[in-house]
């Protein structure tokens, strides 16, 4: 069994804490690994590394600093099967969806690499004309990072890659049911010549390690990717120090499908938006709204669409659509919300139950008519494989529902007219909204949610420049 170590200043180090971490295959359910149960000592630790280190990181060229990314993704890719495989097995990943998330992940840091010689400040215009205005982009300092289950790897480049490119040092927390990827990460960076200490993973609990990285007097910006309450309670910390929150937090995505849409097409999608990852993904569909002239049709296909959803061994060969839910706890609750939804009047129309495949936590493709607008199922994020499909008749109406709910991360539209497209993206209040096709974002885009789905964002440009923070320098001659 592996025993991870904390990374700090550039070493792999024992933690200050005796307390371990064990890491369950979900699928399995054995125990595959452990890692530190860090504690405040090693929060102190990553910071006072990240602070020491960043004022000379800061100083080296952008493109200097994007050299060590190109490396990072490199070393990824050398290792990319082996990667992936600890991320199938800590995760119940599919191997090709944990395939693709380690590749992605490698492209990421290049694509971040790519914007050394891109980001920039401005010249603007004086009122006099003997003097220049100059708005220069400089990196906020040490960010903590802090990452959730559902995309362990890639979500830790979500955030140590816009932070090192632009001059900031980072400590990162992986999330505890899933810290395996990032500390093998860890592993192939020690043998780098990173300066030690821009770079730095602790594992350990939220309420504990990571709310003391979030205290931290020296650290300057919280990014996390996780609940909305997670969320709540990272501001609430940083209130006293007035610091930056960069929060990326859960969705209730609609997707609403048009009399005239494509059927296959939209069934397709919206399949794939709601099953990937059984489910747990922040920008998956969770509700679907259909056009009463096409109800029956849609409605019939998207059953026997999930009906035909496999599910299984996420090693197997050929893989299954999905695999287990994260943990007991992430099972529980979905079969719970279910069992209130049709408690409330709501109807099962196929699955609807845990499904026994001898090992794992396992859900059926669910699919829930008759839910009320204003019901749980239909309000508050699932993070599994149930959908609640809703009709509509009344533009206004399926509009003011979709958009009614606390949550803004992202949203579809399944029409074959161009009107419609360009009316309903309008009138959408979403951070993201997908037009005939799946729910998934791309790194050159800007994933930021609306509403309680967070604050700020990531991806592209604008997730580059949350790192930075502005001075302006007024030179008169
Ligand atoms: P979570 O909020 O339980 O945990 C996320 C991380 O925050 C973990 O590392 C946890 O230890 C840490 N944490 C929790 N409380 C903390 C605190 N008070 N201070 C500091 N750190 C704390 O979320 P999860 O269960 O790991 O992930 C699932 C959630 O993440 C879902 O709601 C999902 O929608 C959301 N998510 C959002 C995005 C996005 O891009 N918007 C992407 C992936 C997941």
């Amino acid at each position: 069994m592996e025993t991870y170590q904390q990374f700090i200043n550039g070493a792999l180090v024992d933690s200050h804490s005796s307390e371990w971490i064990e890491i369950e295959n979900p699928y399995t359910t054995q125990v595959i690994a452990r890692a530190p149960r860090g504690d405040e000592t090693d929060a102190d630790r990553a910071v006072e590394a990240a602070k020491a280190s960043q004022a000379a990181w800061a100083k080296q060229a952008p493109a200097s600093r994007a050299a060590y990314l190109k490396k990072f993704a490199a070393l990824i890719r050398e290792n990319r099967e082996r990667l992936a495989r600890v991320l199938a097995s800590e995760q119940a990943k599919i191997l090709p969806l944990a395939q693709v998330e380690i590749d992605v992940t490698a492209e990421y840091f290049d694509y971040y690499a790519g914007w050394a010689r891109i980001y920039e400040g401005e010249i603007i215009n004086s009122d006099d004309p003997r003097e220049n205005i100059l708005l220069f982009q400089k990196p906020i300092g040490v960010v903590a990072g802090i990452c959730p289950w559902n995309f362990p790897f890639f979500v830790m480049a979500r955030k140590v890659a816009p932070a090192l490119l632009t001059g900031c040092s980072i400590v990162l927390k992986p999330s505890s049911n899933t810290p395996a990827t990032t500390f093998e990460f860890a592993r192939l960076v020690a043998g780098l010549d990173l300066p030690p200490g821009v770079l730095n993973f602790v594992s350990g609990g939220g309420a504990t390690l990571g709310t003391a990285l979030v205290r931290h007097p020296d650290v300057d910006m919280v990014s996390l990717t996780g609940s909305v309450e997670a969320g709540q309670e990272i501001m609430r910390n940083a209130v006293d120090k007035v610091m930056k929150t960069s929060l990326e937090l859960g969705g209730k995505a609609p997707a609403i499908i048009f009399p005239d849409a494509d059927i296959d097409l939209a069934v397709k999608g919206v399949t794939d938006s709601r099953l990937i990852y059984s489910g747990q993904v922040c920008n998956c569909c969770e509700r679907v709204y259909v056009h009463d002239a096409i109800y029956d049709e849609f409605v019939g296909k998207l059953k026997a669409s999930f009906e035909a959803s496999a599910y299984g061994d996420p090693f197997a060969d050929p893989a299954p659509v999905y695999s287990s839910q994260i943990d007991a706890a992430q099972l529980e609750k979905i079969s719970q919300m279910v069992t209130r939804a049709v408690d409330a009047g709501a109807e099962v129309l196929t699955g609807g139950k845990q499904a026994d495949v001898g090992t794992g936590y396992f859900y059926q493709p669910t699919l829930i008519t008759g839910a009320a607008q204003d019901s749980e199922i239909v309000q508050q994020e699932v993070f599994g494989p149930v959908l609640p499909v809703l009709r509509w008749s009344d533009y206004d109406q399926v509009i003011a529902d979709a958009n009614g709910v606390e949550y803004g991360l992202t949203s579809s539209v399944f029409t074959t007219t161009i009107n419609t497209v360009m009316q309903a993206v309008k009138d959408l209040n979403f951070g993201e909204t997908y037009v005939n096709r799946e729910h998934f974002e791309g790194i050159q885009g800007f994933h930021a949610g609306w509403r309680k789905s967070g604050v700020g964002g990531a991806d592209g440009k604008h997730g580059l420049y949350e790192y930075l923070q502005s001075q302006v320098v007024y030179i008169r001659y």
